[in-house]
């Protein structure tokens, strides 16, 4: 029987998402170890927008999004 290729689990997002190199990313959402806001929603912390890095994410591309600052924005449109 072929093996079937299993969609990324969460753990993989998380570990894909680069959120933590991003000028935007702060002590705050550090130390609440916040990734993936895409798919988890708007950051608990208050940011300052230094810039968005998600459109070199393989997240995005791999999901297709083509938002940024997910992170203050809420989740992107997962379809
Ligand atoms: S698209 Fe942005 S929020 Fe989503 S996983 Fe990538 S870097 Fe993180
Ligand atoms: S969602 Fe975009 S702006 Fe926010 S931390 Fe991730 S890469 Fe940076």
């Amino acid at each position: 029987m072929p093996l079937a290729k299993n969609p990324p689990s969460p753990g993989d997002l998380r570990r894909d998402c680069i959120c933590a190199r991003c000028p935007t990313y702060n002590e705050c959402t550090r130390k609440g170890k916040e990734l993936l806001y895409c798919f988890e929603g708007k950051s608990a912390c208050k940011l300052e927008r230094y810039g968005c890095i998600c459109g070199s994410c393989p997240v995005a591309k791999r999901k297709g999004f083509s938002g940024v600052y997910f992170c203050v924005a809420g989740k992107a449109d997962v379809k």
